[in-house]
């Protein structure tokens, strides 16, 4: 049986529901399954932190060419600091599960179809994604997973925008990486870079939250999980200074968790650096 057999055998009048997250690999998914005559719908899951790139990207060409994207609403991420009283960190790493897939889930949960979820996750972009298999029950969606785009090369990505001549989401032209929230709590230091240099508004935002939190805990609290030389909590105005060259050094834990990527919910930086143009 072909490969394509095989996925036409499984999906058999099932209800696909695509995850877009304004990204480069949600995106050659959306097109791919346009191009395949698949019905599906697509889905975005908002946590009111994207980049104002993202939002105008997702609401203005991508959908232009996929069709309608259904936004989620959650609390946001500022509500939710604010109500936990703590920044997600990879210890207690609430912003994933509340603000990305409880919406999700309890969207699929209105639908009475046998639902597959299918995510633009790609093999090339990690060790660990290379270990994910096409298909997959995901209990934290409670619907199977398929990642129609596991084999793609980035230079496949890239055709399939120039195919239907879709331009990516300008941040990757700015410099990003990825596409997620502007910042995750997951950023590399040419993340933080980049958000230090073009986004000061988001930067003091951040200072603000962590004066807030620091305040109402009786001790510092900081959005990235970093630690400063000194081995004291990193805060923002620490981190952009040294990721602008500018600071001391601040040590970011690597991140080994699963979140957001593993379900094609955002996108992560990949290992080789060959992600994007
Ligand atoms: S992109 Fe980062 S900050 Fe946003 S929900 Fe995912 S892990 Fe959390």
């Amino acid at each position: 049986m072909s490969e394509e057999q095989d996925w036409r055998a499984r999906l058999n009048g099932r209800r696909v529901v695509a995850s877009i997250s304004g990204g480069k690999d949600s995106a050659a998914l959306g097109l791919w399954l346009l191009e395949q005559g698949i019905e599906h719908e697509r889905v975005f899951c908002d946590t009111d932190w994207e980049h104002p790139d993202t939002y105008a990207y997702l609401r203005g060409p991508l959908t232009e060419k996929l069709g309608p994207i259904r936004e989620l609403q959650s609390a946001g991420m500022v509500a939710g600091i604010r109500a936990h009283g703590m920044f997600p960190s990879r210890g207690r790493k609430w912003c994933t599960d509340e603000l990305k897939l409880a919406p999700f889930r309890a969207y699929l949960g209105t639908l009475d179809d046998d639902v597959v979820n299918a995510t633009g996750v790609r093999a090339e972009e990690s060790d660990k994604r290379a270990a994910l298999p096409a298909w997959e029950w995901s209990e934290g969606l409670d619907c199977e997973s398929w990642r129609p785009l596991l084999s793609w090369s980035f230079a496949e990505v890239v055709a399939i925008h120039r195919r239907h001549g879709l331009a990516p989401n300008p941040l990757y032209l700015r410099g990003a990486e990825r596409v997620g929230c502007w910042p995750c709590i997951n950023s590399k230091k040419a993340e933080i870079k980049l958000l230090a240099e073009t986004d000061p508004a988001r930067v003091a935002e951040v200072a603000a939250l962590e004066a807030e939190i620091s305040e109402r805990r009786g001790a510092p609290r900081a959005f990235f999980n970093g630690k400063t030389g000194r081995g004291t909590v990193a805060p923002i105005a620490d981190v952009a200074a040294w990721a602008t060259g500018r600071g001391q050094l601040v040590i970011l834990p690597a991140d080994e968790s699963p979140g957001c990527w593993r379900w094609g919910l955002c996108e992560r930086p990949s290992q080789a650096g060959t992600g994007e143009a």
